[in-house]
């Protein structure tokens, strides 16, 4: 009698630990071009164990509200305002163009991919700075409802069904180009752009306990240490790499191994045509800063969906 018991008990257990296994958050790329990493590739979906689906910087890449990967989507984040992760323009069809040279010849100004997008799938469009009365004004515009935007300054937290959404800050620029704007011919003629505050990244704090540090465009900054690390304990970090724009491979990689230090990277906002069939390519910024990196780097593959556990480490599709 006491033995079957056990061996029942054994079996309960053993299925809790599948159960707890089989708790993972899917991150999906949505790039420019599917099976490769390609230069204006900054759209990820996060997809938590409860069904919550959040999707960061839609950008270029993203074909508008009805693009077939979004899916449901229960919110949209995004980190600033420059065209390339707002989206100023869209690709015709899917994979149009080349990796290396993407066809992004569909205007989506003077209203943007980002609220199109929120606004066709009924989702919260969170933001932090100046930038939710530019937005309610956009929504209402794209036939959304100005509710649907959401102020999410630095050290706030919300939740968007299991998920902790946090704003930290970055160090770059937001400046709103005239493009987005209804009669901007002025500012246009200037060189200048609209004031909305500053720019931002995000802490996403999983159900399955992963926490994902969505660095946004942003150069080296105490803050990674102070607060993306020492308080809220990031174990993943998608990290812009980019140059020019954000931190180089080199200060991206002293970013994680330093001053982040989670278990596991994404890299992201690469600027270059990083892979070709799916294959990182050698003297690239990724590859450099692959190298650079101590823990493990992932290359975000349009298409491929990867699975984190909650220690960040990647059991699926990496
Ligand atoms: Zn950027």
């Amino acid at each position: 009698m006491k033995r079957t018991s056990g061996f029942l008990l054994a079996i309960v257990m053993t299925a809790a630990a599948q159960g707890a296994i089989a708790q993972t958050v899917k991150i999906t790329p949505l790039g420019s071009h599917d099976g490769e990493f390609c230069p204006l590739d900054r759209a990820l979906i996060f997809e938590d164990p409860d069904g919550t689906r959040i999707l960061y910087d839609a950008g270029r890449t993203v074909r508008g509200a009805d693009d077939p990967r979004l899916g449901k989507i229960d919110a949209v984040l995004l980190s600033h305002v420059h065209g390339d992760h707002l989206g100023d323009l869209i690709q015709p069809s899917a994979n149009a163009g080349e990796c290396g040279k993407p066809d992004f010849s569909v205007k989506a100004t003077p209203n943007s991919n980002t609220v199109n997008i929120a606004a066709g799938k009924k989702a919260r469009l969170i933001v932090g700075g100046e930038m939710p009365s530019f937005f309610q004004v956009k929504m209402k515009a794209a036939g959304g409802d100005p509710k649907q935007v959401q102020l999410l300054r630095f050290g706030a937290h919300t939740r968007v069904g299991k998920v902790g959404v946090v704003s930290v800050p970055a160090v770059h620029t937001n400046g709103l180009p005239p493009a987005f704007l209804e009669n901007a011919e002025m500012l246009a003629a200037n060189g200048l752009t609209a004031y909305v505050g500053p720019p931002g990244g995000y802490v996403l704090q999983f159900s399955n306990g992963l926490v994902a540090y969505l660095s946004g465009d942003t150069g080296i900054t105490a803050e990674q240490d102070l607060v993306v690390r020492r308080y809220y304990k990031a174990n993943l970090a998608v990290m812009n790499i980019g140059d020019v724009f954000s931190t180089g491979p080199n200060e991206a990689a002293y970013v994680m191994n330093t001053l982040v230090r989670p278990k596991a990277v994404i890299a992201s906002h690469a600027n270059e045509m990083a892979t070709k069939g799916g294959k990182l390519l050698p003297n690239t910024k990724t590859a450099r800063f692959k190298k650079a990196t101590k823990m493990p780097v992932h290359v975000p593959l349009s298409g491929k969906t990867m699975e984190f556990d909650g220690s960040a480490k990647c059991v699926k599709g990496c």
